[in-house]
């Protein structure tokens, strides 16, 4: 018996009925051996974990644009946040732990630079979301172009994160409440350190139900969702938690990410990215050769294409690029 099929045995004697089993994995699009000492999930979060699109997460935004501070969360701390949250409930269900954290760390890898306002940006000059251009990115970008080639499950669970999205495995569901669940946290505790908000903005009635600062709110929601998902097949929360949780979001929605002192740079993100778009429309010979053969020897559209390589871009390179097309450079002799 190899090393991965007793790691698989022994998921078979401690996983709940709900979980998701290596063994029992729909499988790749194209078929592979198995590796002697990881099952499949374990391998999947390995490869997501080694692609390059993952380490470009550091920078690119989460909320604050470019923040000077080294405190502010970035994609890459939001990715690493979630994953905990989604370990953490998964061992706690005894899900497939393995399973949980690649999706958790897939689930942003197609995230634009300058965050929603980048996605917003991309999606006036053609169709775009962040959940299925993370699929692409694993499917069919990363690897210059040949792809992750990921198992069907975590395939699933990065494709249907977003709220309205319904991933067909209990883990998957898992990293879904475990996304809103770290930026709650986290988002609200860069708000009060960028001096957006204070604890005492935040109305009294949901702290009486979540609790009166973030760490203690993040605290209770993990627990809610744990205690309300034990031994069920589905992954919930209480009516009442759940309630406060859907009111802290709104709360954030009018107070942080629609907050002009946050976001009063975002107009500028989102100019910056339309020009790049049709810049890049209208000179296809400058994008990188990997992009440059997608165009020429694969029947993906010219804007399709245009948008895989902005989306990967980095916050700092897209400013890069947008100055070297369209500020005049000093002349340095
Ligand atoms: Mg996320």
């Amino acid at each position: 018996m190899t090393i991965r099929e007793q790691l698989e045995e022994r998921e078979e004697q401690y996983l709940s009925p709900y979980a998701a089993r290596s063994r029992e994995s729909k499988g790749r699009m194209r078929d592979e051996a198995q590796c002697d000492i990881r099952p499949v999930f374990q391998r999947d979060r390995d490869r997501i974990l080694h692609c390059k699109a993952f380490r470009r997460l550091k920078q690119k935004t989460q909320v604050f644009l470019l923040p000077s501070g080294d405190h502010y969360r970035t994609r890459l701390t939001h990715t690493l946040e979630v994953s905990q949250n989604a370990r953490t409930i998964a061992k706690a269900l005894r899900l497939n732990e393995d399973l949980a954290e690649a999706i958790a760390l897939g689930h942003d890898l197609g995230h634009t630079p300058f965050g929603h306002a980048g996605e917003r940006a991309l999606n006036t000059v053609y169709h775009f979301s962040h959940n299925q251009q993370s699929l692409r990115v694993v499917d069919c970008i990363e690897k210059q172009g040949r792809g992750l080639n990921l198992t069907w499950e975590v395939r699933d669970g990065i494709l249907n994160h977003q709220t309205a999205g319904h991933p067909h495995t209990l883990e998957g569901q898992v990293v879904r409440i475990s996304d809103k669940l770290a930026y709650i946290y986290h988002d609200m505790d860069d708000a009060i350190r960028g001096g957006i908000l204070t604890e005492d903005d935040i109305p009294q009635n949901l702290r009486k139900i979540l609790g009166n600062s973030c760490k203690e709110r993040l605290n209770k929601l993990i627990h809610d969702v744990i205690t309300n998902s034990m031994d069920r097949p589905g992954i919930r929360m209480s009516s009442v938690v759940e309630k406060a949780m859907a009111d802290l979001r709104a709360f954030m929605f009018e107070n942080v990410y629609l907050n002009p002192k946050a976001k009063g740079e975002e107009n500028k993100a989102v100019h910056m990215v339309i020009q790049l778009y049709e810049y890049y429309m209208k000179h296809p010979e400058l994008l990188p050769e990997q992009f440059l053969y997608a165009l020429e020897h694969t029947d993906i559209s010219r804007e399709q294409v245009v948008c895989d390589y902005i989306a990967g871009m980095t916050d700092s390179y897209a400013v890069e690029k947008f100055k070297d097309y369209f500020v005049p450079e000093s002349w340095k002799i």
